[in-house]
C-alpha cells in the first residue's frame, strides 16, 4: 500500500527531505507532501550580505515549489496543528493531511517582541535585525546613511540560527566603514550574552584576536533586557548600559508556532525533543524532526541540516522498511565565518569536538580551519550556487561526509569519536 510522507516547511531541511526521499521511492511508493505559508525561498546565509549592498534580497530568493522534484506535492497553507493521536495536520485552510511519517522542518521562529522596548520606537529606525528579508534590506539604507557614532552589534540570547553571523556582521561592518572611509568616526561594538566571543574555547580566543586586531570592542555576559531605541541604550538585567546609535540586534528565537498548538510535540521554547542521533522525535516513532526545529544540542545552520538529511533520509527507509534506526548523526557542522577584506574562517565541529586548527579537506583540495583566507570567502560565496543546485536537489556534494572528519585537525583528539 502506498506510504504517505508529510513534511511540514518547505526550507532548506524540507525540500532537501523531500527530494531525497523522491529520489528513493516511486510515487506509487510513497507519496510526498510538502507544507509551507509562502512561495518564496530565501537562501537565509545571503541575508547577511544585503545591509552591505553585496547581495539583493531579491536574488536570494526562488519559488518554493521549483525547488521540489516532480511527483512532490506542495501546499501553500499555514499549518494550524498537528494531532499526533489522529496522524493528521491540521491546515489553517481548514484541509486536514494524514500521514504515516511526518517529518518537521519548521525551523524557527524571531520574537523581537519577547524583549522589552525592542519593537517599541526606534524599530527599523535605528534599531534593525539583519534576520528577516524586511530587516536586511532596512539596514541597508540605514547603514548607508552612518558616518558617526556608535554602531552596536548584538544576540539577545543562544540559540540563534548560525550562532557566528553576528561575529560575521561585526567584520564586515568592520570592513564597510573602512571602505565608506568613516571608520575612525564610527566605534564598534559587539554584545554577547556568551563569556567569550564564541561558545566553544579554541574558536572564542581565536574570533576576540581577531576582534581586538581590528578594533572591534566586545562586551560579554551581557543578558539583554531592554532596548530602549529612543535614547539609543541597550540595557542589560543587571542594569548595565550600552549606548548605541544604531543597533543591529538578532531577537531570540523560538520554534514555530504550530508546534507550540500541536499538545505533545515540543519543548517549552517550541522546539521539537529529538534523538540527537536518530533525528526521530520522542513524541511518535513516525515523527521526525530536522534542522533548526530540533533541539539537538549543535548550531542551527543549513550545514547541520544537510548532514541530518543523509541520516534521515535512511531512517525513514528503515521505519518503513521495519528496521531499526541509523544512530550515526553526530551533529556535525560546519560555518564559514565572513571576516571583511574577500576573506573568511572556516571552522568544523561535532557534538564532541570542538573547532581546531588545521585543513578541511575538500574534493576541490584543502580549506584552512579556523584561519583567515581569500579561499575560503570564496568558497562562501560559491555556496549559494551549490545551495540551489545541489544541496535542494538532494545530491551528494563530492568529499563532504555527514560525518565529521578528524584528519587535517591539529589537536588532541583521542577521545572524539570522528572518523580519520
Ligand atoms: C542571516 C543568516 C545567515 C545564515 N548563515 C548561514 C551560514 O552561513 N551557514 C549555514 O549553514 N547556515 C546559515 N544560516 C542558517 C540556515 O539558514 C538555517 O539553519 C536553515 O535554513 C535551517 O533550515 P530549516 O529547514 O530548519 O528551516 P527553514 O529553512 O527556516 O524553513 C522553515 C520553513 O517552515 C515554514 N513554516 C514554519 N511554520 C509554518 C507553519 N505554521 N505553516 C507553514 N509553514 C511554516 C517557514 O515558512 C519556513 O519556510 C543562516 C541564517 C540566517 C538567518
Amino acid at each position: 500500500m502506498t506510504k504517505r510522507v508529510v513534511i511540514l516547511g518547505g526550507g532548506t531541511g524540507g525540500t532537501m527531505m523531500a527530494n531525497r526521499l523522491r529520489r528513493l521511492y516511486a510515487p506509487d511508493e510513497v507519496e510526498i507532501a510538502v507544507v509551507d505559508r509562502d512561495d518564496r525561498h530565501v537562501y537565509q546565509p545571503g541575508l547577511l550580505f544585503v545591509p552591505f549592498g553585496l547581495t539583493d534580497v531579491d536574488d536570494i530568493v526562488r519559488p518554493r515549489r521549483r525547488q521540489l522534484r516532480d511527483g512532490v506535492a506542495f501546499h501553500e497553507a499555514e499549518v494550524e496543528r498537528v494531532d499526533l493521536d489522529a496522524d493528521s495536520v491540521h491546515l489553517e485552510d481548514g484541509r486536514t493531511l494524514p500521514y504515516d511519517v511526518l517529518v518537521v522542518a519548521t525551523g524557527t521562529r524571531l520574537q523581537p517582541e519577547e524583549t522589552e522596548g525592542m519593537t517599541g520606537p526606534g524599530w527599523m529606525e535605528n534599531v534593525f535585525t539583519f534576520y528577516s528579508a524586511a530587516g536586511a534590506s532596512a539596514l541597508a539604507r540605514a547603514l548607508a546613511e552612518l558616518d558617526r557614532g556608535r554602531l552596536v552589534v548584538n544576540f539577545v540570547d543562544l540559540p540563534i540560527k548560525c550562532p557566528v553571523a553576528p561575529l560575521e556582521f561585526a567584520f564586515l561592518a568592520d570592513w564597510y566603514l573602512r571602505d565608506c572611509r568613516v571608520r575612525d568616526d564610527v566605534a564598534l561594538t559587539l554584545v554577547t550574552p556568551l563569556d567569550g566571543a564564541f561558545t566553544k574555547p579554541v574558536a572564542s580566543e581565536h574570533l576576540a584576536g581577531l576582534l581586538a586586531e581590528k578594533g572591534i570592542e566586545l562586551v560579554t555576559e551581557f543578558a539583554t533586557g531592554e532596548v530602549d531605541g529612543a535614547n539609543g541604550r541597550l540595557v542589560s538585567y543587571d542594569d548595565r548600559e550600552v549606548p548605541f546609535d544604531l543597533l543591529v540586534t538578532i531577537p531570540l528565537h523560538g520554534g514555530a508556532a504550530l508546534v507550540d498548538r500541536s499538545p505533545g510535540l515540543g519543548d517549552d521554547l517550541g522546539f521539537v525533543p529529538t534523538d540527537p542521533r536518530t533525528l526521530q522525535s520522542l513524541a511518535r516513532p513516525n515523527v521526525f524532526a530536522i534542522g533548526d526545529a530540533t533541539n539537538v544540542p549543535t548550531s542551527k545552520a543549513g550545514s547541520v541540516t544537510h548532514f541530518e538529511a543523509e541520516i534521515l533520509t535512511e531512517n525513514i527507509r528503515r521505519y518503513l522498511a521495519g528496521e531499526a534506526l541509523d544512530a550515526t548523526f553526530d551533529g556535525h557542522a560546519n560555518c564559514f565565518i565572513e571576516t571583511g577584506f574577500h576573506k573568511a574562517l572556516l571552522i568544523d565541529f561535532n557534538y564532541e569536538v570542538e573547532p581546531l586548527p588545521g585543513r578541511y579537506p575538500t574534493a576541490l583540495g584543502p580549506l584552512p580551519l579556523l584561519r583567515e583566507s581569500r579561499l575560503n570567502h570564496m568558497a562562501k560565496l560559491a555556496f549559494q550556487s551549490i545551495y540551489w543546485h545541489m544541496l535542494l536537489p538532494g545530491r551528494e556534494i563530492p568529499g563532504i561526509s555527514a560525518e565529521l572528519q578528524l584528519r587535517g585537525k591539529r589537536a588532541p583528539v583521542a577521545a572524539a569519536g570522528g572518523k580519520e
